[in-house]
C-alpha cells in the first residue's frame, strides 16, 4: 500500500463549508493528489479538551459547535461512517507510546472536520474519525503524538490536521475579507519557510506558552498570530507525521479578514 500524504488545512469561516470560493477550491485540488484513503483522521481545533480522547462511533454524528450563522449551515449532515476498528488501534498506538487516552463519542464530528470534508470527500464514502487536542498539554506533546500516529500513513490512513496558523479573532477586520495585517503575513511566511526548512523545534515553541522564542519568530508577531494555540496545535501533529523524504506543496497560500491564515500543506511520501 502506498504511504499517504499528511495534510494541514487552514478551515477559516465556517460560511466556507457551503461556499465555492478560492479556498474551497483549494482544498479540492489537494483532496485531488491525494490517493484514496482507507480512513480519515481528522486532528481538529475545535475538539480542545483536557486529554487525549478518541471518536470510535461507527456512526458518528455532526455537531455544530458554531453559533449565528444562516440556517443552511446547521442543515449539512456529514454523514461518513466512522472507523471503529482503526481508532482503536489508534487509542493502543498512543498508549504503548505513553499518551493516555480515552474513547469519547459525544462530541462528533465539529466543522473543523465537516466544513473541510464537504468540500475535500463530498461523497462521504471514507470512513472518518477524530482525536481530540489536550489542552493542557505543551507543543512538544502534540509533536510527539503526531510522530507515533505517522505509522498509520503506510496503513492507508489520511491524516488532517484543520486549524489555522494565524488565527485572531479579536483582531478580525470584516471589511477586509482578502488581506492580512503585516504581522500576519510576516508570522505566516516565517512558518512557512521553518517548515520547508524542517525547523520545527522553532515552531513548536512558537505553539507554547513562551512566545518570546528564539530564532526568527518575534514574540510580537507570534502573540498576535497564536493568543490561543487551539488553531496552531493541529498543525504539530502534522509535522510530527511527516519525514524528511517528503515532498511539501503549499494550498491557499493567503491571509484573510486581517488576522487569519489560511495556509495549507500537504507532505506527500516522495
Ligand atoms: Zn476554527
Amino acid at each position: 500500500m502506498k504511504k499517504m500524504p499528511v495534510a494541514f488545512v487552514g478551515h477559516g469561516s465556517p460560511m466556507n463549508a457551503i461556499e465555492d470560493n478560492a479556498y474551497t477550491r483549494g482544498w479540492r485540488a489537494m483532496a485531488k493528489v491525494i490517493p484514496q484513503p482507507e480512513a480519515i483522521l481528522m486532528v481538529s481545533a475545535h475538539w480542545f479538551v483536557r486529554g487525549t480522547w478518541i471518536l470510535d462511533d461507527p456512526a458518528p454524528k455532526t455537531t455544530y459547535d458554531m453559533y449565528g450563522f444562516p440556517e443552511e449551515l446547521y442543515r449539512i449532515v456529514y454523514s461518513a461512517a466512522g472507523a471503529p476498528e482503526i481508532a482503536r488501534q489508534t487509542s493502543d498506538l498512543l498508549r504503548s507510546g505513553q499518551v493516555e487516552t480515552r474513547i469519547d463519542n459525544s462530541w462528533g464530528f465539529d466543522h473543523g472536520t465537516w466544513s473541510v470534508l464537504n468540500h475535500m470527500y463530498p461523497h462521504r464514502d471514507r470512513p472518518v474519525f477524530q482525536i481530540s487536542i489536550d489542552s493542557t498539554a505543551p507543543g512538544a506533546v502534540h509533536f510527539r503524538i503526531g510522530q507515533l500516529l505517522s505509522s498509520l500513513r503506510e496503513a492507508g490512513v489520511l491524516i488532517i490536521g484543520s486549524g489555522n496558523i494565524v488565527h485572531n479573532l479579536r483582531l478580525v477586520d470584516w471589511s477586509n475579507p482578502d488581506a492580512g495585517y503585516d504581522w500576519a503575513d510576516a508570522f505566516d511566511q516565517k512558518i512557512n519557510n521553518l517548515i520547508v526548512d524542517r525547523s520545527f523545534e522553532t515552531i513548536i515553541q512558537a505553539g507554547s506558552a513562551n512566545l518570546a522564542g528564539p530564532a526568527g519568530l518575534s514574540g510580537k508577531e507570534a502573540q498576535l498570530s497564536i493568543p490561543t494555540p487551539d488553531h496552531f496545535f493541529p498543525l504539530l501533529y502534522v509535522l510530527g507525521a511527516s519525514d524528511h523524504q517528503d515532498d511539501v506543496q503549499v494550498f491557499n497560500d493567503a491571509r484573510v479578514f486581517g488576522s487569519i491564515s489560511m495556509t495549507s500543506y500537504l507532505f506527500s511520501a516522495g
